[in-house]
């Protein structure tokens, strides 16, 4: 059965420790998913109609329900899906300031003034939630990305229904119970599950907004449209990082060893090919050298920045690209196997001379894997970053301001960064990709406002 098959019951397991049964809970059937779905669209008038400052007091409400809650959040984000427990405290606060960023949105203007015909006619934009919101989201930033669909849908009166991962199921139940507090009942609903809880979800709901990966993605939005409702989709990406000959050399691969191997290279936005433009030999030494640095262990250890990869197969993943990089006459510069100790832990591994078939400049492998190429020229370091099927961040590290301006111009991601990490996110600014990388409207900041809400326009004229 492959993992994205469904059975009765939803088992997350501590990627640290197998052997460590997170949650085990009944996954939500057809039927189930149904019912909810009925039983929030009772929810939604009352939601819906509610004033906004007062959805606004409930979001901080919410807000402050998970600052309380934080140290049990965090422990066990670390332990349902290993995530070290820095980067686990810095997403928690990340998900308050989500839903206190969303709770003043929801006291924006809500339509436009515009001129009309005549002064006697009046020309306006109103904004209206649009019913139930469909959220499915993957295990990798299980508070931040739940929080980031859920705040802007409720903040603008929808009521929400949310498929988490099922390697993530233990955190939802959890934060939907602590925010749930501050809301009316039903008006946010978890439904544990796989790929099956998945369907019937956008079978039941009005829009539908998706984070993970690809192929799963594409059939989320081709049910969608189906049924024509409206969807987004944030996939995966296979983001390079340039590195141009005056770029400062321990700097720069410091910063490309932690966005390619942070939180073991789990980030949709992590560095997976790394395009060293001249001679690579200095860079190649520094990255290896940082990456050799990071300590891999127990996530729950602070000095922790690779702990384990979040299932078996997903190690297996790694290992496999590294064996198979090296049957191509790669070079395996460092890492490549798995750790022998249990727990799905990989060595961060970096592998460069790979002929350009090879699968791991193709394919996401969402791990804790980066290749280096060598590039003549900048020309051809954009041409081999955007010659991918994603699209979701580049970054380049470099001095030149004009080698920089070029740069932004002309790659293809809908993320672009310039002597930054390709990881990293921030909330309040409109984030999604380009090519397979992303379907449908930008999520977060200002742009989470058009797809939760539909726009309506009236003109009312003075009688005769
Ligand atoms: P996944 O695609 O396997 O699962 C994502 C969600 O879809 C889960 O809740 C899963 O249960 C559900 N699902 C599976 N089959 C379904 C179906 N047929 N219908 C409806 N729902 C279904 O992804 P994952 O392994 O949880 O997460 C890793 C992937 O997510 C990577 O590809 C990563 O790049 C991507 N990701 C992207 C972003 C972004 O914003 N672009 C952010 C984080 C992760």
């Amino acid at each position: 059965m492959s993992r994205h098959e469904q059975t009765d019951v939803v088992t997350s397991l501590s990627p640290q420790n197998p052997s460590d049964v997170v949650a085990r809970v009944p996954a939500a059937s057809s039927e189930a998913v149904q019912q909810a779905a009925a039983v929030a669209r009772q929810a939604f008038p009352e939601w819906s109609k509610t004033p906004a400052l007062q959805r606004a007091n409930s979001l901080e409400t919410a807000a402050d329900s998970v600052r309380r809650s934080s140290a049990e959040l965090i422990d066990l984000m670390v332990r349902e899906v290993g995530k070290p427990v820095l980067e686990s405290e810095a997403e928690v606060a990340r998900g308050i300031a989500i839903l206190r960023y969303f709770a003043q949105q929801a006291l924006d203007p809500s339509g436009d003034v515009l001129p009309a015909a005549s002064p006697e006619t009046l020309l306006y934009t109103r904004r209206s939630p649009r019913g139930i919101a469909g959220l499915i989201t993957p295990w990798n930033f299980p508070v931040a990305i739940p929080l980031w669909k859920a705040a802007p849908a409720l903040a603008f009166g929808n009521v929400v229904l949310l498929k988490p991962a099922p390697e993530a199921t233990a955190i939802a139940l959890r934060l939907a119970e602590i925010i749930g507090e501050a809301l009316p009942p039903r008006a946010l609903t978890v439904l544990p599950g796989g790929a099956i809880s998945g369907r019937a979800v956008v079978e039941a709901v009005d829009l539908v907004s998706f984070t993970g990966s690809v192929p799963v993605g594409r059939a989320v939005s081709a049910l969608a449209v189906d049924r024509g409702i409206p969807f987004q989709a944030e996939m995966g990406g296979l983001n390079a990082s340039i590195v141009l000959p005056d770029a400062d050399v321990e700097q720069s691969a410091a910063i490309i060893a932690s966005a390619a191997m942070g939180y073991a290279g789990q980030k949709c936005t992590a560095t997976s090919r790394t395009i060293v433009v001249g001679d690579a030999t200095r860079f190649t030494d520094a990255l290896v050298g940082a990456v050799e640095h990071m300590t891999i262990g127990d996530p729950a250890k602070d000095d922790t920045i690779v702990g384990p990869v979040i299932t078996e197969d997903a190690r297996d993943r790694v290992t496999g690209a590294a064996s198979e990089a090296r049957s191509l006459g790669g070079r395996i510069l460092r890492g490549g196997k798995a750790l022998d100790q249990s727990g799905w832990f990989v060595a961060p591994t970096l592998v460069d001379g790979l002929p350009p078939e090879a699968r791991l400049l193709h394919e996401e492998v969402f791990g804790p894997i980066c290749a280096v190429i060598s590039a003549e020229s900048i020309e051809e370091a954009v041409e081999v970053a955007n010659g991918v099927p994603y699209g979701l961040v580049t970054s380049i590290f470099t001095l030149d301001l004009n080698h920089a301006l070029r740069f932004a111009n002309e790659v293809d991601t809908g993320l672009i960064r310039v002597n930054a990490p390709t990881s990293g996110v921030d909330f309040y600014a409109p984030f999604g990709g380009e090519k397979a990388s992303s379907m449908g409207p930008r999520e977060q900041g200002k742009a989470a406002r058009d797809f939760y809400t539909s726009l309506h326009t009236v003109t009312i004229a003075a009688g005769a």
